[in-house]
């Protein structure tokens, strides 16, 4: 794993840059800039035949989330079997991440947008979503007193192709479980996972626990992404 703690937004973005810059199959796209003008980048990994969505950063307090995607993104080109294509949207809320705050700049939490959105960040997502996904995942960390790893699970849409029981049971192997391991409470209205159930998208919501050291919660996040491929 390369990147063991919070960069700041500039090294973030020279970084993505660097890695499809180093890589064919790595596309890294500037699709417009957040209220306070930072760029917001959709990554697109090239692989398989089925397309998956992934989004990190609405919660800029919640950072080993983006820099475990950003692992992600470095080490796709080493992967030798690409079952999927994915979109990738890494740092969804980058003037919050800077700020170490949990809302945008304007302080709207971006995770109850999804409806209505009045936030320039969202719109620029949904504008961005251009292809048929099979699945849906979205990145958190649980910053309350929470003692290992569980997942929300999109209580309409279904899957045949990703069974969240043995997901968190290959996370179990390495890592405490919090929760249950699968939460299943209603969606909270504006929210992706929201967005996805109103659009037929399987998805899952992976969370970490806020209050362990940074490495462990960014390679907790790497080792649940590669769970899913
Ligand atoms: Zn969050």
């Amino acid at each position: 794993m390369k990147y063991l703690r919070k960069i700041d937004y500039d090294s973030y973005i020279l970084e993505l840059i660097k890695i499809s810059e180093d890589s064919n199959n790595v596309l890294v796209k500037n699709i417009g800039s957040s209220p306070k003008g930072r760029d917001i980048f959709k990554v697109s990994l090239d692989g398989g035949y089925d397309n998956i969505l992934i989004v990190s950063g609405h919660h800029g307090d919640e950072i080993a989330a983006p820099m475990a995607i950003l692992n992600f993104i470095h080490e796709w080109k080493l992967l030798s079997e690409k079952p999927f294509n994915i979109t990738l949207f890494p740092l969804i809320n980058p003037d919050g991440y800077e700020n170490g705050t949990r809302e945008n700049s304007n302080s709207i939490d971006l995770n109850r947008q999804y409806s209505n959105t009045t936030e320039v960040e969202i719109k620029l997502v949904l504008e961005n979503l251009n292809i048929n996904y099979i699945a849906a995942f979205d990145f958190h960390e649980a910053l309350d007193e929470c003692a290992g790893f569980f997942c929300c699970e999109s209580p309409q849409a279904t899957t045949d192709l990703f069974d969240s029981e043995s997901i968190v049971s290959r996370i179990s192997i390495k890592y405490p479980i919090a929760r249950g391991g699968i939460v299943r409470n209603k969606n909270k209205e504006g929210s992706f996972r929201n967005f996805c159930d109103e659009n037929e998208i399987y998805s899952l919501t992976f969370e970490s626990p806020g209050q362990w050291e940074i490495r462990r919660r960014i390679e907790l996040l790497l080792f649940s992404l590669y769970s899913i491929l």
